[in-house]
Formats: C-alpha cells, structure tokens, sequence
C-alpha cells in the first residue's frame, strides 16, 4: 500500500454538504479539488452496495483528472423500511437533489407501513463508504456508521440531506440541531475517515 502522504486530492462528488464535511476532516495543508472545479459531471451510481458506489466514483474521477481521488457513498438505512433509502438516499431527492422531498418521503413511507409508527422506535442508521483511488490503480475501500432513530418531526436547520430526522444514539438533539463540530465527532463520514486518516 502507498504510503506517501497525499496533498493534493480531488473530492469526487457534487454535494457541496459532503465536500464541507470532507474539507473538514481532512488537514488544511491538503489542497482538494471538486467536480465543479473542472466542470465534470458524476458517473452514473450503478452500484448495489455504498462500497460500490464509493469506488465507482473515485475510480472515475481518478481516470478523469489523473489525480488521486477520495469518493464517498453515503445515506441512511430505516429497518422498517427494510433498510431504504439506502443507497437511493440521494435519489428520493429528485432531480434537484432536494432534500425537504426526501425527508416527505421518508415520512410519507413510514406511514404508508404504519400508521402508528411514531409510537414505535424507528431504529435506523448512517451509513458511509469512503474509497481512495491512485492513478496507479491502487485503491482503499472503506466504512463508518452511526446508529440512531428517527424524529417524530423535522427538527433543525444545520447540516443537510436527512441530519433534521436522525437522533444518533444516546442523544436527545438531531444532527440537524447539532453544531457541525458536535455531529462530525460522532458520524459515519467521522468513522470512515478515521480508517484512511494515515493517508494524509
Ligand atoms: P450520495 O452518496 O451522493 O449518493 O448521496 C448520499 C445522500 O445520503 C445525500 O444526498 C443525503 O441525502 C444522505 N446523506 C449522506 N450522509 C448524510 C449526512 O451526514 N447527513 C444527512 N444526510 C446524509
């Protein structure tokens, strides 16, 4: 496995929520570089699993800009819901990514399933696949959760995607009402980076 230090690294995804959260956990002397940046648009998410997806990205991105690129694969699994949206987090946004859609959704199927199902405890969780690709064709392939429940109501007007929904275990506030420090120091994004964190 490569072990020199990375300091230049394309962040190969289009969701600015995510890059944030990236820049943030990575060391500020490493210098990314985004999709926007050099006007490339994503592959298609073919794949069956958030590992898949993850690697998928990062190899395409790699191939594209000849750099080594860092992809994430993420969402939220609802047990009720046998584990949706999963990887079609994303997707239950609509074209536009939008994330007050897929937290209707979300509500709109729980329901559909049970129309008490805020009395019982919707266990759920985020899930996370980091891959680092090289133009040499190495690559790591990583993975992080976080455990929790969702909010009877939307609460919260930090983070994004579904943070105003997910209370992670033990707490009472939702990510959505958390400060970005408070939640990065128990996510799934935290959790994965962790894994690859000797790279930089
Ligand atoms: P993708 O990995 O680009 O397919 O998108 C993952 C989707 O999962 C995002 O658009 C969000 O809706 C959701 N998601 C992933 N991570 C988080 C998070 O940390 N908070 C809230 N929503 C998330």
């Amino acid at each position: 496995m490569k072990k020199e230090k990375i300091f230049n690294l394309f962040v190969g995804s289009n969701n600015q929520g995510k890059i944030k959260e990236i820049r943030d956990l990575l060391p500020k002397k490493v210098e990314i570089l985004s999709p926007k940046d050099l006007f490339i648009k994503s592959p298609n998410e073919t794949g069956k699993t958030f590992e898949e997806n993850s690697f998928l990205k990062a190899k395409f991105f790699s191939k594209k800009t000849k750099m080594i690129c860092l992809a994430d694969d993420s969402g939220l699994e609802i047990d009720s819901l046998n584990k949706l949206p999963g990887i079609y987090s994303a997707r239950w946004g609509g074209k536009k990514n939008n994330f007050n859609l897929a937290i209707k959704k979300v509500y709109k199927e729980l329901k559909k399933n049970n129309k008490s199902w805020f009395k019982i405890k919707q266990s759920a969780r985020f899930i996370c696949s980091l891959t680092i690709y090289w133009p040499n064709n190495k690559f790591v392939i990583v993975k992080g959760k976080v455990e929790g429940t969702i909010s009877k109501f939307k609460k919260g007007k930090n983070g994004f995607g579904y943070d105003p929904i997910f209370i992670p275990l033990n707490k009472k506030l939702t990510f959505g009402q958390m400060n970005p420090k408070e939640k990065y120091k128990i996510d799934h994004r935290m959790k994965a980076f962790k894994k690859i964190k000797k790279f930089f």
